[in-house]
């Protein structure tokens, strides 16, 4: 069964179609990566997933359920977890203090946020910081930390929430190549040990053709291509569209690193 099916969504800002007629699916425990030059509706398609936008028009369901007209609240309590393109910690506050936040939150212990955080569900969220390799970590304050040990801790406050869809726009915007590549092992490790389905966006091509299990390619707020990495390299349209060549002279995966 499809978790996520997104079904010819549209949005427009005034005269302009930044989402058109878009349908995609996606399965548990896979990675789709949502590609596009700049401007091509990527994170309007993201902020109508996940209940920051209202679509015009279409359908977006989670497991069956419809999306639409909820909340971003409500998505997220569904199951609809997302990171940032900025990392969005509370630098105030420890690693493990984080992960705590976001439990308080999710099972409405909001009396408890002042006073008992640093208490709630601790092994727990220890649990959580171990599977991003983060334990070690769980008593610093996060304005000490790395940028991309801040990164982890952002996952780890992603699934804290157990989500079954996560949602990652530019997950590896200002990382290091190498950082880039251990963010989304850790990222697929997570998917596939825990059958959550990610959808990513994400300008090198180096991460998206080394971990996407699809890949979804839109330009100028439609969707131009989707296939198997193998087969969106091949595809005319995406060369000529995101490329700006008109044919495909193979090597496209390694060569590009995106507008
Ligand atoms: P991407 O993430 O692929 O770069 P966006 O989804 O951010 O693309 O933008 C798609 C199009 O919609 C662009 O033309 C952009 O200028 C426009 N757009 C996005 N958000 C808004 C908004 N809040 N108001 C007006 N236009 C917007
Ligand atoms: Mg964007």
């Amino acid at each position: 069964m499809s978790l996520l099916t997104v079904r010819q969504l549209g949005k427009s800002f005034g005269g302009v179609h930044a989402v058109r007629d878009v349908s995609f699916e996606l399965a548990p425990g896979e990675l789709v990566a949502l590609i596009g030059p700049n401007g091509a509706g990527k994170s309007t398609t993201f902020n109508m997933i996940n209940g920051q936008m209202a679509p015009d028009r279409g359908q977006i369901e989670l497991r069956g359920q419809s999306l639409i007209g909820l909340a971003p609240r409500a998505v997220w309590r569904l199951g609809v977890g997302r990171t940032f393109q900025t990392a969005s910690v509370f630098g105030s506050m420890t690693v493990l203090e984080n992960v705590q936040m976001v439990m308080l939150s999710h099972d409405r212990r909001f009396g408890q946020l002042l006073t008992r955080a640093c208490h709630y569900r601790r092994q727990e969220a220890l649990a959580v910081l171990a599977k991003v390799g983060l334990e070690s970590l769980a008593d610093r304050g996060c304005q000490s930390l790395a940028y991309a040990d801040l990164k982890r801790v952002e996952l780890a406050m992603a699934i804290a929430n157990e989500p079954r869809l996560l949602l990652m726009d530019e997950p590896t915007a200002g990382m290091a190549p190498a950082e880039r590549q251990m963010l989304m092992a850790l990222t697929r490790d997570l998917a596939r040990a825990q059958n959550i389905g990610v959808l990513f966006t994400e300008h090198s091509m180096d991460v998206v053709f080394g971990y996407a299990d699809r890949i979804v390619v839109m330009a100028a707020g439609e969707l131009i291509a989707q296939g198997s990495p193998h087969q969106v390299e091949q595809d005319r349209a995406v060369a000529q569209a995101y490329f700006g060549r008109s044919a495909v002279s193979g090597g496209l995966a390694i060569s590009a690193e995106g507008p």
